[in-house]
Protein backbone atom coordinates (compact mmCIF):
# COMPACT_ATOMS: atom_id res chain seq x y z
CA UNK A 1 0.00 0.00 0.00
CA UNK A 2 1.24 3.29 -0.68
CA UNK A 3 0.48 6.40 0.79
CA UNK A 4 1.65 9.83 -1.21
CA UNK A 5 2.81 12.12 2.09
CA UNK A 6 2.71 12.63 5.11
CA UNK A 7 0.39 15.84 4.72
CA UNK A 8 -2.52 15.93 6.90
CA UNK A 9 -4.06 16.52 3.55
CA UNK A 10 -3.58 12.89 2.50
CA UNK A 11 -5.46 11.87 5.96
CA UNK A 12 -8.27 13.76 4.66
CA UNK A 13 -9.11 12.12 1.52
CA UNK A 14 -8.48 8.73 2.80
CA UNK A 15 -11.21 9.79 5.28
CA UNK A 16 -13.26 10.54 2.96
CA UNK A 17 -13.14 7.76 1.04
CA UNK A 18 -14.00 5.39 3.71
CA UNK A 19 -16.40 3.26 3.57
CA UNK A 20 -17.13 2.90 7.09
CA UNK A 21 -16.79 6.64 8.09
CA UNK A 22 -20.52 6.72 9.28
CA UNK A 23 -19.83 4.22 12.04
CA UNK A 24 -18.20 6.65 14.24
CA UNK A 25 -21.59 8.32 14.67
CA UNK A 26 -22.57 5.29 16.21
CA UNK A 27 -20.39 5.30 18.89
CA UNK A 28 -20.54 7.74 22.19
CA UNK A 29 -17.48 10.24 21.46
CA UNK A 30 -18.29 13.41 23.55
CA UNK A 31 -14.16 15.17 23.77
CA UNK A 32 -12.97 16.57 20.46
CA UNK A 33 -10.11 16.60 21.82
CA UNK A 34 -9.53 13.28 23.30
CA UNK A 35 -8.36 10.67 20.42
CA UNK A 36 -8.95 7.13 21.30
CA UNK A 37 -6.41 4.24 20.67
CA UNK A 38 -6.26 2.08 23.04
CA UNK A 39 -5.51 -0.75 21.57
CA UNK A 40 -7.94 -2.21 22.64
CA UNK A 41 -8.43 -2.92 25.84
CA UNK A 42 -11.58 -1.23 26.17
CA UNK A 43 -13.86 -0.62 23.47
CA UNK A 44 -15.69 2.56 23.01
CA UNK A 45 -19.67 2.58 24.12
CA UNK A 46 -21.95 2.25 21.48
CA UNK A 47 -24.46 4.77 21.30
CA UNK A 48 -27.41 1.84 21.02
CA UNK A 49 -25.96 -0.34 23.84
CA UNK A 50 -27.12 3.06 26.44
CA UNK A 51 -31.01 2.57 25.00
CA UNK A 52 -30.60 -1.29 24.71
CA UNK A 53 -29.29 -1.23 28.59
CA UNK A 54 -32.02 1.04 29.86
CA UNK A 55 -34.76 -1.18 28.52
CA UNK A 56 -32.82 -4.00 30.57
CA UNK A 57 -32.68 -2.43 33.64
CA UNK A 58 -35.51 -0.63 33.66
CA UNK A 59 -38.48 -3.22 31.66
CA UNK A 60 -36.76 -6.75 31.35
CA UNK A 61 -35.42 -6.23 35.32
CA UNK A 62 -37.81 -3.67 36.98
CA UNK A 63 -40.85 -4.59 35.46
CA UNK A 64 -40.99 -8.39 34.25
CA UNK A 65 -38.49 -9.46 37.52
CA UNK A 66 -38.10 -13.48 37.62
CA UNK A 67 -40.33 -14.26 34.50
CA UNK A 68 -36.98 -12.67 32.66
CA UNK A 69 -35.46 -15.73 32.97
CA UNK A 70 -38.29 -17.66 30.38
CA UNK A 71 -38.32 -14.14 28.58
CA UNK A 72 -34.79 -14.65 26.99
CA UNK A 73 -32.58 -14.45 29.67
CA UNK A 74 -31.92 -17.91 30.30
CA UNK A 75 -30.93 -18.38 26.77
CA UNK A 76 -28.88 -15.66 26.35
CA UNK A 77 -25.14 -17.92 26.49
CA UNK A 78 -26.15 -19.58 23.42
CA UNK A 79 -28.44 -17.00 21.62
CA UNK A 80 -25.89 -14.05 21.81
CA UNK A 81 -22.65 -17.09 21.19
CA UNK A 82 -24.60 -17.41 17.51
CA UNK A 83 -24.12 -14.02 16.78
CA UNK A 84 -20.34 -14.15 17.65
CA UNK A 85 -20.08 -17.19 15.86
CA UNK A 86 -21.24 -15.32 12.93
CA UNK A 87 -17.91 -13.60 13.54
CA UNK A 88 -15.47 -16.42 13.90
CA UNK A 89 -16.60 -19.21 11.18
CA UNK A 90 -18.31 -21.04 13.58
CA UNK A 91 -21.77 -23.05 13.68
CA UNK A 92 -24.20 -21.49 15.91
CA UNK A 93 -24.46 -24.11 18.07
CA UNK A 94 -20.54 -23.87 19.05
CA UNK A 95 -20.61 -20.53 20.93
CA UNK A 96 -21.22 -19.97 24.92
CA UNK A 97 -20.80 -16.66 26.03
CA UNK A 98 -19.84 -17.28 29.57
CA UNK A 99 -17.56 -16.48 32.26
CA UNK A 100 -14.45 -14.67 31.71
CA UNK A 101 -11.60 -15.26 29.13
CA UNK A 102 -9.09 -16.63 31.75
CA UNK A 103 -11.88 -19.25 33.53
CA UNK A 104 -13.18 -20.58 29.88
CA UNK A 105 -9.22 -20.93 29.32
CA UNK A 106 -9.28 -22.92 32.06
CA UNK A 107 -12.02 -25.21 31.92
CA UNK A 108 -11.38 -26.19 27.99
CA UNK A 109 -7.52 -26.53 28.84
CA UNK A 110 -8.32 -28.96 31.68
CA UNK A 111 -10.88 -30.62 29.20
CA UNK A 112 -8.20 -30.90 26.79
CA UNK A 113 -5.87 -32.52 29.19
CA UNK A 114 -7.82 -34.73 30.17
CA UNK A 115 -8.44 -36.21 26.96
CA UNK A 116 -5.12 -36.66 26.00
CA UNK A 117 -4.35 -38.93 29.09
CA UNK A 118 -0.80 -40.39 27.54
CA UNK A 119 0.38 -37.43 26.50
CA UNK A 120 2.38 -34.74 28.93
CA UNK A 121 3.39 -31.90 26.67
CA UNK A 122 1.16 -28.49 27.00
CA UNK A 123 2.57 -25.94 24.36
CA UNK A 124 2.09 -22.23 24.36
CA UNK A 125 5.12 -19.14 23.33
CA UNK A 126 6.41 -16.38 25.14
CA UNK A 127 4.42 -14.06 23.22
CA UNK A 128 1.30 -15.01 25.62
CA UNK A 129 -0.74 -13.10 27.33
CA UNK A 130 0.48 -13.85 30.95
CA UNK A 131 -2.44 -15.04 32.45
CA UNK A 132 -3.19 -17.38 29.61
CA UNK A 133 0.08 -18.89 31.08
CA UNK A 134 -0.86 -18.75 34.27
CA UNK A 135 -3.54 -20.19 33.95
CA UNK A 136 -1.73 -23.38 32.37
CA UNK A 137 0.41 -23.22 34.98
CA UNK A 138 -1.59 -23.79 37.62
CA UNK A 139 -3.53 -26.21 35.98
CA UNK A 140 -0.46 -28.12 36.31
CA UNK A 141 -0.10 -27.75 39.48
CA UNK A 142 -3.54 -28.80 40.26
CA UNK A 143 -3.21 -31.96 38.05
CA UNK A 144 -0.53 -33.40 40.05
CA UNK A 145 2.73 -31.91 37.90
CA UNK A 146 2.71 -35.17 35.25
CA UNK A 147 2.62 -32.02 32.40
CA UNK A 148 5.28 -29.86 30.82
CA UNK A 149 4.83 -26.53 30.07
CA UNK A 150 7.31 -26.07 26.75
CA UNK A 151 7.51 -22.12 25.69
CA UNK A 152 7.62 -21.34 21.99
CA UNK A 153 10.62 -18.90 21.93
CA UNK A 154 10.81 -15.87 19.53
CA UNK A 155 14.05 -14.74 17.74
CA UNK A 156 12.71 -11.19 18.14
CA UNK A 157 10.33 -10.62 20.38
CA UNK A 158 7.80 -9.63 17.72
CA UNK A 159 6.97 -12.84 15.81
CA UNK A 160 7.20 -16.27 15.84
CA UNK A 161 8.70 -18.56 12.80
CA UNK A 162 7.13 -21.38 11.39
CA UNK A 163 9.65 -23.91 12.17
CA UNK A 164 9.97 -23.13 15.25
CA UNK A 165 6.13 -23.65 16.07
CA UNK A 166 6.47 -27.02 14.54
CA UNK A 167 9.68 -27.76 16.19
CA UNK A 168 7.87 -27.51 19.89
CA UNK A 169 5.14 -30.09 18.63
CA UNK A 170 5.56 -33.53 19.11
CA UNK A 171 4.19 -36.90 19.93
CA UNK A 172 3.84 -35.91 23.41
CA UNK A 173 1.72 -32.96 22.90
CA UNK A 174 -1.54 -33.23 24.64
CA UNK A 175 -2.80 -29.31 23.95
CA UNK A 176 -1.04 -26.31 21.61
CA UNK A 177 -2.69 -23.07 23.21
CA UNK A 178 -1.96 -20.22 21.65
CA UNK A 179 -3.54 -16.45 21.58
CA UNK A 180 -3.67 -16.07 17.70
CA UNK A 181 -3.12 -12.15 17.65
CA UNK A 182 -0.32 -11.37 20.35
CA UNK A 183 -1.43 -8.74 22.87
CA UNK A 184 2.00 -6.72 22.56
CA UNK A 185 3.75 -7.19 19.05
CA UNK A 186 0.01 -7.85 17.11
CA UNK A 187 1.83 -10.89 15.66
CA UNK A 188 -0.90 -12.96 13.76
CA UNK A 189 -0.54 -16.65 13.47
CA UNK A 190 -1.47 -18.91 10.42
CA UNK A 191 -4.46 -20.65 12.34
CA UNK A 192 -5.10 -22.93 9.08
CA UNK A 193 -1.50 -24.00 9.32
CA UNK A 194 -0.32 -24.46 12.93
CA UNK A 195 -4.10 -26.08 13.91
CA UNK A 196 -3.08 -28.81 11.06
CA UNK A 197 0.50 -29.34 12.19
CA UNK A 198 -0.58 -29.83 16.10
CA UNK A 199 -3.70 -32.23 14.66
CA UNK A 200 -1.34 -34.38 12.45
CA UNK A 201 1.23 -34.44 15.93
CA UNK A 202 -2.28 -35.74 17.47
CA UNK A 203 -2.89 -33.05 20.33
CA UNK A 204 -5.92 -30.49 20.67
CA UNK A 205 -5.27 -27.07 19.92
CA UNK A 206 -6.77 -24.10 21.91
CA UNK A 207 -6.76 -20.77 20.47
CA UNK A 208 -7.62 -17.02 22.28
CA UNK A 209 -8.91 -14.95 20.22
CA UNK A 210 -8.99 -12.01 22.02
CA UNK A 211 -7.25 -9.69 20.52
CA UNK A 212 -8.73 -10.97 17.05
CA UNK A 213 -12.53 -11.28 17.34
CA UNK A 214 -14.11 -8.07 15.83
CA UNK A 215 -10.43 -6.86 14.41
CA UNK A 216 -9.25 -9.78 12.05
CA UNK A 217 -11.13 -12.43 10.00
CA UNK A 218 -11.29 -15.88 12.07
CA UNK A 219 -12.80 -18.89 10.21
CA UNK A 220 -12.42 -21.39 12.85
CA UNK A 221 -14.78 -23.93 11.23
CA UNK A 222 -12.18 -23.69 8.50
CA UNK A 223 -9.19 -24.27 10.54
CA UNK A 224 -10.77 -27.36 11.71
CA UNK A 225 -10.22 -25.66 15.68
CA UNK A 226 -10.80 -27.57 18.23
CA UNK A 227 -11.37 -25.00 21.47
CA UNK A 228 -11.10 -21.36 21.60
CA UNK A 229 -12.12 -18.52 24.15
CA UNK A 230 -11.71 -14.93 23.49
CA UNK A 231 -12.98 -11.61 25.29
CA UNK A 232 -15.90 -9.00 24.56
CA UNK A 233 -14.35 -5.83 26.17
CA UNK A 234 -12.30 -5.38 22.92
CA UNK A 235 -13.05 -5.29 19.73
CA UNK A 236 -16.72 -6.41 20.88
CA UNK A 237 -16.99 -3.06 23.19
CA UNK A 238 -18.93 -5.29 25.55
CA UNK A 239 -17.85 -2.63 28.40
CA UNK A 240 -15.46 -3.01 30.75
CA UNK A 241 -15.00 -6.55 31.66
CA UNK A 242 -17.57 -8.04 30.60
CA UNK A 243 -18.32 -11.32 30.01
CA UNK A 244 -15.96 -13.68 27.53
CA UNK A 245 -16.64 -16.27 24.85
CA UNK A 246 -15.79 -20.11 24.46
CA UNK A 247 -15.92 -22.18 21.26
CA UNK A 248 -16.08 -26.44 21.43
CA UNK A 249 -16.13 -27.52 17.85
CA UNK A 250 -19.86 -29.74 17.72
CA UNK A 251 -18.09 -33.02 17.56
CA UNK A 252 -15.59 -32.59 20.97
CA UNK A 253 -18.91 -30.97 23.06
CA UNK A 254 -20.21 -34.27 24.49
CA UNK A 255 -16.51 -36.08 23.93
CA UNK A 256 -14.78 -33.60 26.37
CA UNK A 257 -15.30 -32.70 30.04
CA UNK A 258 -15.10 -29.59 32.00
CA UNK A 259 -14.30 -29.32 35.59
CA UNK A 260 -16.37 -27.03 37.03
CA UNK A 261 -19.63 -28.98 37.20
CA UNK A 262 -22.11 -25.94 37.63
CA UNK A 263 -25.59 -26.38 37.94
CA UNK A 264 -26.04 -24.63 34.63
CA UNK A 265 -23.68 -27.45 33.32
CA UNK A 266 -26.22 -29.98 33.74
CA UNK A 267 -28.87 -32.06 31.34
CA UNK A 268 -31.62 -30.43 33.13
CA UNK A 269 -30.81 -27.84 35.84
CA UNK A 270 -34.30 -27.60 37.11
CA UNK A 271 -34.42 -31.18 37.61
CA UNK A 272 -32.50 -30.71 40.51
CA UNK A 273 -31.10 -34.08 40.38
CA UNK A 274 -28.61 -34.27 43.19
CA UNK A 275 -26.30 -36.11 41.52
CA UNK A 276 -24.26 -34.45 38.14
CA UNK A 277 -25.50 -35.54 34.64
CA UNK A 278 -23.75 -33.50 32.07
CA UNK A 279 -25.39 -31.56 29.26
CA UNK A 280 -24.46 -32.97 25.97
CA UNK A 281 -24.62 -29.96 24.20
CA UNK A 282 -22.21 -26.69 24.40
CA UNK A 283 -24.28 -26.20 27.62
CA UNK A 284 -22.21 -28.46 29.09
CA UNK A 285 -19.14 -25.60 29.26
CA UNK A 286 -21.62 -23.44 30.98
CA UNK A 287 -21.05 -23.35 35.03
CA UNK A 288 -23.72 -20.95 37.02
CA UNK A 289 -26.02 -18.30 36.46
CA UNK A 290 -25.01 -15.80 34.01
CA UNK A 291 -24.53 -11.98 34.72
CA UNK A 292 -27.55 -10.42 32.50
CA UNK A 293 -26.92 -7.16 32.85
CA UNK A 294 -23.32 -7.51 31.37
CA UNK A 295 -23.98 -10.36 28.59
CA UNK A 296 -26.75 -7.76 27.06
CA UNK A 297 -24.24 -4.42 26.81
CA UNK A 298 -22.69 -7.12 24.28
CA UNK A 299 -25.31 -8.27 22.02
CA UNK A 300 -25.81 -4.32 20.23
CA UNK A 301 -22.23 -4.06 19.97
CA UNK A 302 -21.80 -7.03 17.88
CA UNK A 303 -24.54 -6.15 15.98
CA UNK A 304 -22.80 -3.08 14.76
CA UNK A 305 -19.86 -5.18 13.82
CA UNK A 306 -21.94 -8.47 11.82
CA UNK A 307 -23.19 -4.99 10.28
CA UNK A 308 -20.16 -3.17 9.21
CA UNK A 309 -18.79 -6.96 8.05
CA UNK A 310 -15.74 -8.49 8.92
CA UNK A 311 -13.88 -8.01 5.16
CA UNK A 312 -14.97 -4.07 5.32
CA UNK A 313 -13.27 -3.91 9.03
CA UNK A 314 -10.07 -6.18 7.87
CA UNK A 315 -9.80 -3.78 4.74
CA UNK A 316 -10.27 -0.61 6.45
CA UNK A 317 -7.66 -1.86 9.45
CA UNK A 318 -5.01 -2.98 7.47
CA UNK A 319 -5.23 0.33 5.55
CA UNK A 320 -5.11 2.41 8.77
CA UNK A 321 -2.24 0.00 10.35
CA UNK A 322 -0.19 0.51 7.14
CA UNK A 323 -1.13 4.21 7.20
CA UNK A 324 0.47 4.30 10.94
CA UNK A 325 3.46 2.73 10.31
CA UNK A 326 3.71 4.75 7.31
CA UNK A 327 3.79 8.46 9.60
CA UNK A 328 6.40 6.39 11.70
CA UNK A 329 8.91 5.69 9.74
CA UNK A 330 8.87 8.98 8.40
CA UNK A 331 8.58 10.96 11.80
CA UNK A 332 9.48 8.47 14.69
CA UNK A 333 12.17 6.09 13.40
CA UNK A 334 14.90 9.31 13.24
CA UNK A 335 13.47 9.68 16.69
CA UNK A 336 14.90 6.58 18.10
CA UNK A 337 11.37 4.85 17.64
CA UNK A 338 11.54 0.94 16.46
CA UNK A 339 8.83 -0.93 15.12
CA UNK A 340 7.51 -3.50 17.51
CA UNK A 341 4.61 -4.91 15.18
CA UNK A 342 5.55 -7.27 11.83
CA UNK A 343 5.77 -5.35 8.99
CA UNK A 344 3.68 -7.92 6.94
CA UNK A 345 -0.22 -6.88 6.90
CA UNK A 346 -0.46 -10.26 6.60
CA UNK A 347 0.82 -11.29 9.79
CA UNK A 348 -0.15 -8.79 12.09
CA UNK A 349 -3.68 -8.23 13.69
CA UNK A 350 -5.21 -4.26 14.07
CA UNK A 351 -2.78 -3.23 16.91
CA UNK A 352 0.57 -1.22 16.17
CA UNK A 353 3.33 -1.13 19.06
CA UNK A 354 6.02 1.35 18.93
CA UNK A 355 9.09 0.96 21.20
CA UNK A 356 11.25 3.72 22.69
CA UNK A 357 13.33 3.70 25.84
CA UNK A 358 11.20 7.06 27.16
CA UNK A 359 7.91 4.75 25.85
CA UNK A 360 6.33 4.58 29.54
CA UNK A 361 7.28 8.50 30.04
CA UNK A 362 6.08 9.25 26.60
CA UNK A 363 2.93 7.02 27.00
CA UNK A 364 2.09 9.62 30.36
CA UNK A 365 2.70 12.96 28.20
CA UNK A 366 0.40 11.47 25.67
CA UNK A 367 -2.22 11.16 28.12
CA UNK A 368 -2.07 13.74 30.41
CA UNK A 369 -0.92 17.13 28.46
CA UNK A 370 -2.79 19.23 29.44
CA UNK A 371 -5.19 21.66 26.50
CA UNK A 372 -4.76 22.77 23.79
CA UNK A 373 -2.47 19.80 23.32
CA UNK A 374 -4.60 17.01 21.97
CA UNK A 375 -5.07 14.25 24.14
CA UNK A 376 -4.39 10.71 22.83
CA UNK A 377 -4.57 7.77 25.23
CA UNK A 378 -2.43 4.72 23.78
CA UNK A 379 -2.20 1.17 25.56
CA UNK A 380 1.60 1.15 27.62
CA UNK A 381 2.80 -2.32 27.69
CA UNK A 382 6.88 -3.19 29.22
CA UNK A 383 9.66 -2.98 29.00
CA UNK A 384 9.16 0.02 26.17
CA UNK A 385 5.63 -0.78 24.06
CA UNK A 386 3.43 2.23 23.20
CA UNK A 387 0.61 0.28 22.23
CA UNK A 388 -1.92 2.04 19.43
CA UNK A 389 -5.17 0.08 18.89
CA UNK A 390 -6.69 0.57 15.53
CA UNK A 391 -10.68 0.35 15.66
CA UNK A 392 -12.37 0.89 12.01
CA UNK A 393 -15.32 1.69 13.09
CA UNK A 394 -14.44 4.67 15.17
CA UNK A 395 -10.55 5.62 14.11
CA UNK A 396 -10.01 8.02 11.16
CA UNK A 397 -6.79 8.59 9.47
CA UNK A 398 -6.79 12.16 10.51
CA UNK A 399 -6.94 10.76 14.23
CA UNK A 400 -3.97 8.56 13.64
CA UNK A 401 -2.04 11.52 11.74
CA UNK A 402 -2.87 13.40 14.97
CA UNK A 403 -2.04 11.33 17.64
CA UNK A 404 1.69 10.76 15.27
CA UNK A 405 2.13 14.31 15.46
CA UNK A 406 2.05 14.55 18.94
CA UNK A 407 4.17 11.76 19.84
CA UNK A 408 6.60 13.42 17.52
CA UNK A 409 6.17 16.58 19.23
CA UNK A 410 6.70 15.37 22.49
CA UNK A 411 10.01 13.20 21.89
CA UNK A 412 11.51 16.13 19.83
CA UNK A 413 10.15 18.94 22.52
CA UNK A 414 11.55 16.67 24.67
CA UNK A 415 8.33 17.19 26.91
CA UNK A 416 8.23 13.46 28.38
CA UNK A 417 11.01 14.72 30.83
CA UNK A 418 8.11 16.40 32.66
CA UNK A 419 6.36 13.35 33.43
CA UNK A 420 6.82 10.36 36.12
CA UNK A 421 8.52 7.29 34.94
CA UNK A 422 6.34 5.84 38.64
CA UNK A 423 4.32 3.36 36.82
CA UNK A 424 0.38 3.31 37.52
CA UNK A 425 -1.55 1.01 38.27
CA UNK A 426 -3.46 -0.25 35.28
CA UNK A 427 -1.50 0.80 32.16
C1 LIG B 1 -7.53 -9.55 27.44
C2 LIG B 1 -7.03 -10.94 27.43
C3 LIG B 1 -7.43 -11.85 28.41
C4 LIG B 1 -8.29 -11.36 29.54
O1 LIG B 1 -8.68 -12.33 30.40
P1 LIG B 1 -9.77 -12.01 31.51
O2 LIG B 1 -9.96 -13.29 32.18
O3 LIG B 1 -10.98 -11.51 30.79
O4 LIG B 1 -9.24 -10.95 32.39
C5 LIG B 1 -6.96 -13.15 28.34
N1 LIG B 1 -6.16 -13.55 27.33
C6 LIG B 1 -5.76 -12.70 26.35
C7 LIG B 1 -4.89 -13.17 25.26
C8 LIG B 1 -6.18 -11.37 26.39
O5 LIG B 1 -5.78 -10.53 25.45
Amino acid sequence: MDFKDTDVSHARELDARDELASYRDEFVIDDPNLIYLDGNSLGRLPKRTVDFMRNAIEHEWGVRLIRGWNEGWIDMPTELGAKIARLVGAQADEILVTEGTSINLFKLAAAALKARPDRTGVVSDVLNFPSDLYILQGLIELMGKKHHLNLIPSADGISIADEVVDAAIDSKTALVSLTHVAFKSAFMYDMARVTEHAHKAGALMLWDLSHSVGAVPVDLNACNADLAVGCTYKYLNGGPGSPAFLYVRRDLQAQLSQPMWGWFAAEDPFAFDLEFKPANDISRYRVGACPILAMKAVEPAVELLLEATMERIRAKSVQQTEYLIFLADQWLTPLGFILGTPRQAEMRGSHVSLRHPEGYRISRALIESPPPAVQVIPDFRPPDNIRLGITPLYTTFCEIHQALDRMRAIVEGKIYEQYSSERLTVT
